[in-house]
Parts: C-alpha cells; structure tokens; sequence
C-alpha cells in the first residue's frame, strides 16, 4: 500500500503519517526530514537545499525526486509506503507516475492559514530523529528531550513566524493543485484537522479505511 499525506506546513500531516505508519507497519517517508538531514551532514543534495529551504521556498525538483528515489528503492519499501512533504508540486507527481508508483490513497488534511499560525509557533521536532512534537498539544514527557531517541527537541529555522508565512504562500501556489490532480484521480480523502491531536489521529484512520 502507497499512500501520500497532503497539507500545509504545520497542518499535521507528519504525525498522522508517524501514526499510521506504526499501525500498518509501513515505513514514513519524509522528504523534509530528509533533507534536514541532508543538510545537517553538509551532503551536496544538503548544500544545494539549504537556502530553499530558510526562504521557505521549494527545494528544485531534481535534488528531491532524487533523494526521494534513492529512498523509495530500499527494501523496506518494497511492501509500500507513507509519503510525507512528497510530491509537494505537480510536476512532482506526474515524476511519481513516471516512476511507476502507484498511489492507493491520498490524505489531504484541512486546516485554515490563521490555525497553521497560531499553530506554527509551538511546534518542535527532534534534531536527532525528527520526531515532531508541539509545547500545548504533543509535549515531550521530559522538557526538550525526545521520548523516542533522548535527542533534543528545537525549534526548526524554517518555523519561524516570518518564514512561516513565506511556506504557506508557496503552499497555496506550488502544493495546493495537487488536490484537485488526486481528486481527479479518485484518491483524495480530506480529513478535516481537529484540535486534539488524537481526533485527527481517529478521523485519518477512518478516512483510510474508506
Ligand atoms: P512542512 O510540511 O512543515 O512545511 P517539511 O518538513 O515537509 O515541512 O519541509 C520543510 C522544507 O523542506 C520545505 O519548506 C521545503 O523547502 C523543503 N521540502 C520538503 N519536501 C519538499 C519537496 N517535496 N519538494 C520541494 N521542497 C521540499
Ligand atoms: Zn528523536
């Protein structure tokens, strides 16, 4: 089973992808946790993302198709997989279809722009795993520290309040068609993003089993 999370930055699609991902045993792919990383090991595909990245731009299609090829090949996607920030453009899923990776559903997680900047603002991921957590709504037991990995849980660059406007401009002009382009397809499952995390959690995999 392939399936995609769709949604603006800092709608929750990375947790409902860590969430699913653990109840059907399928690896979680994400492409800006991948280049994060790519970054912080200074790998050319990581120099080339950085500035992109801290504008609150895009990164340009060939480094991420790339890395995300490079990861789709491995063998623990051979049973399927969860893609988190990917395709994030059209161009980027017609490069999917090329590829010959068939998507079994598409979960789009709505969430209005003022909610994604209120929300914005208390987010916090692992620097080590990426695990994503959020000070009011999805706190670490221990301050700072990662439940999964003990590693310490920061404030990304790119969420800071001025770049997080610049990610959901890009949003509604890049991200936003695919919508339509999954829609068309009859895979789009639009899950309608809750307040409480764990309703979410509910309502995606309700919107699953659809
Ligand atoms: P969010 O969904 O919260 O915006 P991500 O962690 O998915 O954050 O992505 C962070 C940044 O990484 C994006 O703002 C963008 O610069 C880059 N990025 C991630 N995935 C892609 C992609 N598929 N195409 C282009 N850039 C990407
Ligand atoms: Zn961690």
């Amino acid at each position: 089973m392939n399936l995609i999370f769709l949604g603006a930055p800092g709608a929750g699609k990375g947790t409902q992808a860590e969430n699913v991902s653990e109840k059907y045993n399928l690896p979680a792919v994400s492409t800006g946790n991948m280049l994060r990383e790519a970054v912080k090991n200074g790998t050319e595909a990581g120099l080339k993302a950085k500035s992109y990245m801290d504008a609150g731009d895009l990164v340009p299609d060939e480094v991420v198709i790339g890395i995300l090829k490079d990861r789709i090949a491995l063998d623990d996607a051979k049973k399927g997989f969860i893609l988190d920030g990917f395709p994030r453009t059209v161009e980027q899923a017609e490069a999917l279809e090329r590829m010959g990776v068939t998507i079994d559903k598409v979960v789009n997680i709505h969430v209005s722009d003022q909610r994604i900047i209120d929300r914005m603002s208390g987010r916090r991921v692992c620097a080590d795993c990426g695990a994503s957590y959020h000070i009011e709504y999805k706190p670490t037991s221990a301050e700072g520290v990662c439940d999964l990995c003990k590693g310490s849980v920061v404030l990304r660059d790119d969420d800071k309040p001025e770049t997080v406007l610049a990610r959901l401009k890009t949003y509604h002009e890049k991200t936003a068609p695919l919508i339509e382009f999954y829609e068309s397809r009859g895979k789009l499952r639009t899950v309608e993003g809750q307040i409480e995390i764990n309703d979410t959690t509910r309502l995606t995999f309700e919107a699953l089993e659809k």
